[in-house]
Formats: structure tokens, sequence, C-alpha cells
């Protein structure tokens, strides 16, 4: 059983003591394949480099948008320049957070705008952070148009769901799910077509039910997965293999 880890933050400095550990955990657990998005122009060198380091890892550039105070107007024309240079598998992370207070709106839309017209010049999928947003998200591909992506922790209702499948995007899923009160998330995965499923840890954030408060790992998507499985009372394995041709199709693994 193979398993991708669509969005990861496997160059994080949480990382930095144990990372050939964690790498070894996730491989013997299935997780041979991971996206490691970006957070910030300064981030990308150490990005790359984690990536070059193991068989497996595959990075996103882009301008995350809760570090919108490390980024300036130049970091767009300089995401162009790593993009053409690094082929990556995808833009990101971007997107718009409206859910943390002092990041401004405008700023956000201005830099999550640009990626996604980076993202339609060079045809990569983008990789899509939504807090409080997913309605101008949703508007912004559609305006935009000819994108495709993954919405990552999606948050948003089945009809929201609904729209960004019609427009191309996947929805990803991982550790909140694993929380009995996330009713409307398990009653959505439950429900939904798996064809537009892909698993996620968000590592070293969002930790699952299972390992509550500590730091996230990619190994932990094997849990995901099996909550997936019971939650729609089908086989894991089935589960996996079509979660992963899902990820390798969109970021062409
Ligand atoms: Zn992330």
């Amino acid at each position: 059983m193979q398993l991708i880890d669509s969005h990861c933050h496997l160059d994080a400095d949480e990382f930095d003591l144990d990372r050939d550990a964690v790498l070894s955990r996730a491989q013997a657990a299935g997780v041979g394949m991971q996206i490691v998005p970006a957070v910030t122009a300064a981030s990308w060198p150490k990005l790359k480099q984690t990536c070059a380091a193991a068989s497996g890892l595959h990075p996103a550039y882009g301008l995350h948008p809760m570090f919108l105070s490390e980024h300036r107007p130049e970091h767009l024309a300089q995401l162009r320049e790593w993009v053409e240079r690094e082929a990556p598998v995808a833009i990101g992370e971007c997107g718009l957070d409206f859910f943390v207070e002092g990041l401004d709106a405008d700023s956000q839309r201005h830099y999550f705008q640009g990626q996604l017209e980076l993202a339609r010049e060079f045809q990569l999928p983008l990789v899509v952070h939504a807090r409080r947003a997913v309605d101008e998200v949703i508007q912004r591909i559609r305006r935009t148009g000819r994108l495709r992506g993954v919405v990552h922790s999606f948050s948003g209702s089945p009809e929201q769901a609904r729209q960004l499948w019609d427009q191309g995007f996947l929805i990803g899923l991982g550790g909140p799910l694993t929380y009995p009160r996330a009713n409307r998330l398990r009653t959505l995965v439950t429900q939904m077509p798996l064809e537009f499923l892909l698993l996620e840890t968000d590592a070293p954030d969002q930790p699952d039910a299972g390992i509550r408060g500590q730091r996230n790992e990619p190994a932990r998507l094997l849990d995901i997965a099996q909550t997936v499985a019971e939650l729609r009372g089908q086989p894991i394995e089935e589960v996996a293999a079509q979660t992963t041709a899902n990820a390798r199709r969109l970021f062409a693994l």
C-alpha cells in the first residue's frame, strides 16, 4: 500500500534534529512521497535542499498568506524566476486567511492573485490555503480560469466542495477529520466521491486525535487513511489506491 502526503512542511525547523528518522518512519508507514509546500521566499533555498537530500520529496514554491509580514512586492517576480528554473510540482502554499487577525486582506489578495496567474501561465497546480475565505477563493479561481489544484485542510461546506470540484480542484483532508466532533468534515468524507480527495498531514501542524498536542509527522498519514476508510466503510487499500492516484495525477508524479 502506497500513500502520498499531499501537504507536509518537512523543511520546517521542527524537523531539523531528526528529519531522517521522520522520513524512515514515513517510509515504514507506506508514505513514500510527500508534497512540501513553501511559506516564504526566504524558505525556498532550504526547501530545495531538503527535497534534494531525500527521495520522494517534491517541492512547491509560493508565498503563504499567514506569513504576509515577510512578503515583499518583488517576491512575486522572484517566485516566477524560481518556478521557471526549478520546475516544481506546484505553486504554493498560497491563499487567503481571514481568520488570523492582523493580516491585511487586500495585501493577501495581491499575492494570491499573482500566484494564481503564475500557476495559469506555467500550467501548474496550486496548493491553496483558505480559512474563512473559501467563497472568495472559489470566485478568484473561477474568474482567473484554466486553473487546477487542491484546497488543503478544507473546512468549507459540501456545496463549496462541489464548486471546487467543478473548477478542477481537489480537497485535502487530514488530522482535523480524526476528531469525533468534526461532524461536518466527517459527513463530507463519508459522502464525497473519492476521486476528489487528497490525504495530508500538514506536519508539523494539525496533529490527529491520536497525537493531540504533539508534533505531527508524515507517518501519521496512515491513521488518517484508516479514519477515512472506517468512515466510508471501505477497505483502506481502496482509499489508499484512489487518493494516491489522485495525487499522482494532480502533481504529475
Ligand atoms: Zn501548510
